[in-house]
């Protein structure tokens, strides 16, 4: 008998499992708008110009393949903090942001779980949004957190449940962490606005709750990097010591690279340092050190002025792209085609993805006689869309929904 013969076959993951059916269909027509990875107007993965010659000036210093320290490469750290907390932050100002190279977003917040997990003295419940990127509830908990919710989502709107969101903040025991999206909440694209950001922030003043940013979305909800970062930048501006989780996948498209930052904002310098070194024993058993080239990209383009506004031009390319697929999209639906239902929520939605409303009953028969795969719950990702597939994708929704 085989030593692993009891090992039960585990479910395909809901996202990724949405890009292998779509591999296997045959049909020319078929569309992929399951994962979340920006493709162009083509239809193509795409390869930043600010990227390829990052990558051209370091290979011309020719670098060597030493080990990064533990807590990632310095400068490419101190300038991810910077990108998000924004040059004159107090904390940043004062070096008071604790901050580590991480295996992108998703290390990054199992760095920062693990780290909340040993070390902070309240709580060991994280409360996610209702709904929340699937990989969160296994992130927090395999970082040894419990996992409970809050609402968010309003189905009925298609909207933020703002009520629900405050009635249950008020309600979770005091000093609780509390995940937040930054900005581009996935998969529902639906985000609070500043003013609702204002109160959400004296929610967590009040209750003391610790909040926990999520933040893999910075310059591709908006197309300005700042604009994304208002919520992170006003918590700390109101004195909230928070968690940060940064990715450079998106907005970089840096996917494959695995490039992102964990930081805390302390209280001093000295602060900062204790912090510091407990994350890298949090990050040593784990992996010992993270990957080198995508941090040097990164790095490269954060720090040459030239490459920086070539990239913040290309990141805001990326957004408007996205943002008129949404334009196009709605004026097909609700225009020409008449289709049943309100869709002005496919304009209203940030980021990557829209939750369109579609019943899995509706995304079923999408897959089956149209092709078109998306995951389960009727999200799309925005970025799968071009001027090639929209008016195809477009009449197919249509057919369903009747
Ligand atoms: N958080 C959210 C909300 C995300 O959507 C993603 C990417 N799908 C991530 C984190 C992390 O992704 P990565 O590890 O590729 O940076």
């Amino acid at each position: 008998v085989s030593t692993w013969s009891t090992v039960p076959a585990g479910p395909p993951d809901p996202i990724l499992g949405v890009t292998e059916a779509f591999k296997a269909d045959k049909d020319p027509r078929k569309i992929n708008l399951g994962v979340g990875a920006y493709r162009d107007d083509k239809g193509k993965p795409y390869v930043l110009n600010c990227v390829k010659k990052a990558e051209e000036i370091l290979t011309t210093s020719n670098p060597d393949k030493e080990y990064l320290p533990i807590a990632g490469l310095p400068e490419f750290t101190k300038n991810a903090a910077k990108l998000a907390y924004g040059a004159d932050s107090a904390p940043f100002a004062s070096n008071s942001v604790a901050v580590v190279q991480s295996i992108s977003g998703t290390g990054a917040l199992r760095i920062g779980g693990a780290f909340l997990a040993r070390f902070y003295p309240h709580s060991k419940t994280i409360y996610l949004p209702t709904p929340s990127w699937g990989n969160h509830t296994p992130i927090f908990r395999d970082s040894g957190l419990e996992v409970k919710n809050y609402r968010y989502f309003d189905k009925k709107t298609v909207g933020l449940d703002f009520t629900g969101l405050k009635e249950d903040l008020k309600n979770v025991p005091e000093k609780s962490i509390v995940l937040l999206h930054a900005c581009a909440h996935n998969p529902t694209g639906v985000d609070p606005t500043p003013e609702q950001w204002k109160e959400i922030s004296d929610i967590f003043k009040e209750k003391q709750l610790f909040p926990f940013f999520d933040m893999a979305y910075q310059g591709f909800a908006s197309g300005d990097t700042t604009r994304d970062a208002f919520a992170v930048r006003y918590f700390v501006e109101q004195g909230h010591q928070i968690a940060l989780s940064q990715s450079f996948a998106k907005n970089m498209g840096l996917y494959g690279e695995r490039v992102g930052a964990f930081s805390l904002v302390t209280e001093s310098p000295e602060e900062k340092a204790r912090v510091e070194s407990q994350l890298k024993i949090v990050i040593r058993p784990m992996y010992s050190n993270p990957p080198l080239h995508g941090a040097r990209i990164a790095n490269t383009i954060l720090s040459d002025s030239a490459l920086y506004g070539e990239w913040e031009k290309e990141v805001k390319g990326m957004a408007d792209r996205i943002i008129s697929m949404r334009e196009k999209l709605y004026n097909m639906l609700s225009g020409d085609l008449k289709t049943p239902g309100e869709w002005s929520h496919i304009k209203s939605q940030i980021g990557m993805f829209s939750f369109t409303g579609l019943q899995p009953a509706q995304t079923k028969a999408l897959a089956e006689k149209a092709h078109i795969y998306m995951t389960a719950d009727g999200r799309i990702s925005m970025a799968g869309l071009n001027g090639g597939n929209i008016e195809y994708f477009a009449e197919s929704v249509n057919k369903a929904v009747r």
